[in-house]
């Protein structure tokens, strides 16, 4: 059987599926198509558990990020990095070859950021009712972050929404490796093909993502990623959607929410 999906893409939503199949990606050969729309054809996904990036995802975007790796970096390297990243800039990678003294400068300047990023914090709109309805069908909710363990503690106690496992980045080797992510998966005693991935970031969530072989959602608010950042990047997220709010009916109607 051929399993393929044309899309339909609204131009007035910015959710839509991308790629892979909702029977399962076992199943699905791209060389021959049949449509969405045909809803018989597909058997769900069974779908226990879903796991968050926190900045940008779950929080509202308040680190600068191009002035932390401009003042970790200095100027001249951040740009020639830039150019050479069209993905974007890994700064916890290039800390790691750096000698001792330099990282520790490097990490304080991070922290910096961090910090400013903590004192801004707010949750993400949408991120507490799509919790709620995950809640509601008993589906497991984790976390992962490159931030510090301590951010994700000020998150929680702020919002009262918790998740479990969350890791930061003290859980090495940190996304985008597939570790953290596997590392939930087999706490939870869940295969991750029936996880899904929600982040910002298409370099690290989708990358940690789909490595780890789990369904990948990316969270892109201003549609600054487009068909060709996933091309260049080899990383086709399955689902992208413009608000946490979109999710929930993602969930619904492609998933067999069963724990
Ligand atoms: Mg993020």
């Amino acid at each position: 059987m051929c399993l393929n999906f044309s899309f339909r893409l609204s131009p007035f939503s910015m959710t839509f599926l991308l790629s892979r199949s909702l029977i399962s990606l076992t199943l699905v050969r791209p060389s021959c198509s049949i449509s969405m729309a045909n809803p018989t054809m597909n058997a769900k996904a069974r779908l226990r558990g879903v796991v968050f990036d926190m900045d940008g995802t779950l929080t509202v975007p308040v680190i600068d990020f191009g002035a932390m790796y401009r003042a970790v970096l200095g100027e001249d390297a951040y740009k020639r990095i830039k150019a050479e990243s069209p993905t974007g800039i890994d700064i916890l990678h290039h800390i790691e070859s750096w000698s001792p003294d330099k990282q520790q400068k490097a990490y304080e300047i991070i922290a910096d950021y961090e910090k400013q990023g903590i004192d801004k914090l707010q949750i993400m709109p949408g991120a507490a009712e799509l919790c709620g309805f995950l809640d509601s069908k008993k589906i497991k909710r984790g976390l992962i972050t490159r931030n510090v363990q301590k951010a994700i503690d000020i998150f929680h106690q702020r919002y009262e929404v918790i998740f479990s496992p969350a890791l930061g980045r003290e859980f090495r080797p940190y996304k985008p490796n597939p570790d953290p992510l596997l590392h939930i998966c087999s706490t939870w005693g869940i295969q991750p093909n029936e996880v899904m991935m929600v982040g910002d970031s298409l370099k690290d969530d989708i990358a940690c993502g789909k490595r780890a072989g789990a369904f990948t959602c990316l969270l892109d608010e201003t549609g600054r990623y487009g068909p060709d950042d996933f091309s260049v990047s080899g990383l086709q997220p399955d689902f992208k959607v413009d608000s946490l709010s979109k999710i929930q009916n993602i969930l619904e109607t492609n998933f067999d929410l069963n724990p």
